[in-house]
């Protein structure tokens, strides 16, 4: 369940008023992670994903973002809820 996760990357596709992220899932991966995985690594295949630590705040992000507009969304099977 997403009702809780807060965001305030506005252009994120699944960004929505009041900061509030209306994806259906999210992945929250270290950086390089994020960087080196191809888009359709995402959220739904999380369960089979190798955990690793970051050391910090800021070698973490969302892995689940996708620029509004983007011929990349859907790339991932996550969808945008209502
Ligand atoms: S998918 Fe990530 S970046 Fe996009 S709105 Fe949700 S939490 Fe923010």
């Amino acid at each position: 369940m997403n009702q809780h996760i807060h965001c305030i990357v506005s252009d994120c596709n699944y960004w929505n008023q009041g900061n509030m992220c209306k994806a259906s899932e999210i992945l929250v991966s270290t950086d390089d992670f994020g960087a080196s995985k191809p888009d359709r690594i995402d959220a739904i295949m999380a369960k089979q994903l190798t955990p690793a630590s970051a050391g910090t705040c800021m070698a973490t992000c969302c892995k689940t973002y996708v620029a509004k507009g983007s011929d990349k969304v859907g790339a991932d099977s996550v969808t945008r809820m209502s």
